[in-house]
């Protein structure tokens, strides 16, 4: 078992072998596939499991491999057409939703470990911080963007961030989304015209449990999805 089963590209494998992991751990041995091949996941695993780079891994080998024409460029012509540079919109090609402050920091570091060296540049968002100073990074450029869904809604209110090339969306820790009341949120996100619609973006959902309110998010956001318990 190692990382090399399932080509990820020259980049990823070689921050893979930079961060030091030498082999995958259960959710990512049967998780990276997956969501290689394509398919919507739902998959059941607890923090602590590597769960993050289980999604971080094949989204970025994802988006690094599909070559020219592809979402990095519509996302950045888009956001051109915004007007000058710095003040232009962003849509982000990946979008991670996270319940906390902590989390999608956590998420954000792997995800700045694992895109070194890359043409992606991951951005993260949270309340109960200055938005300002999060608005000035975001128009740097942002092609992944790991959000907690309050400040993700004051984002795309504002103008700042736009789905239109979202074509990956992941869920992490969706139990405790629920659970903090976040359902209107990340409704109101995923369910908006703009966004792709399910079947045409690629969706993964996370959670360590799967009560029936699980259920019914992952019946409404994906589309032919495989589950997955570790
Ligand atoms: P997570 O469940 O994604 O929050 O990961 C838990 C911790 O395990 C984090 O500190 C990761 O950096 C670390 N980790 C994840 N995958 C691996 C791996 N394959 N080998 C070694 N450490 C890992």
């Amino acid at each position: 078992e190692s990382f090399h089963d399932v080509d990820m590209g020259e980049i990823i494998m070689g921050n893979i072998t930079l961060s030091r992991y030498t082999r995958p751990t259960p959710v990512q041995k049967h998780a990276i596939p997956i969501i290689k091949t394509k398919r919507d996941l739902m998959a059941c695993a607890q923090t602590g499991s590597g769960k993050t780079a289980a999604f971080l891994l094949p989204v970025l080998s994802q988006i690094y491999t599909d070559g020219p024409g592809d979402a990095l460029q519509a996302a950045k012509n888009s956001g051109q057409d915004n007007g000058r540079y710095g003040r232009r919109k962003q849509y982000p090609i990946s979008l991670v939703l996270a319940p906390t402050r902590e989390l999608a920091l956590q998420i954000y570091d792997e995800a700045r470990k694992f895109a070194y060296r890359s043409r992606v540049r991951p951005c993260v968002v949270y309340g109960g911080a200055d938005i300002g100073q999060q608005i000035r990074d975001l128009e740097r450029g942002c092609h992944l963007l790991v959000a907690t869904p309050g400040r993700l809604v004051d984002m795309m209110e504002r103008g700042k961030i736009g789905l239109d090339y979202c074509n990956y969306l992941v869920l992490d820790e969706a139990d405790r989304m629920l659970d903090m009341g976040f359902e209107p949120q990340i409704r109101r996100i995923v369910e908006q015209d703009t966004m792709p619609h399910k079947g045409i973006r690629q969706t993964m959902m996370f959670s360590a449990t799967f009560p029936k309110e699980i259920q019914i998010l992952a019946r409404d956001f994906l589309e032919d999805y495989i589950f997955l318990a570790v």
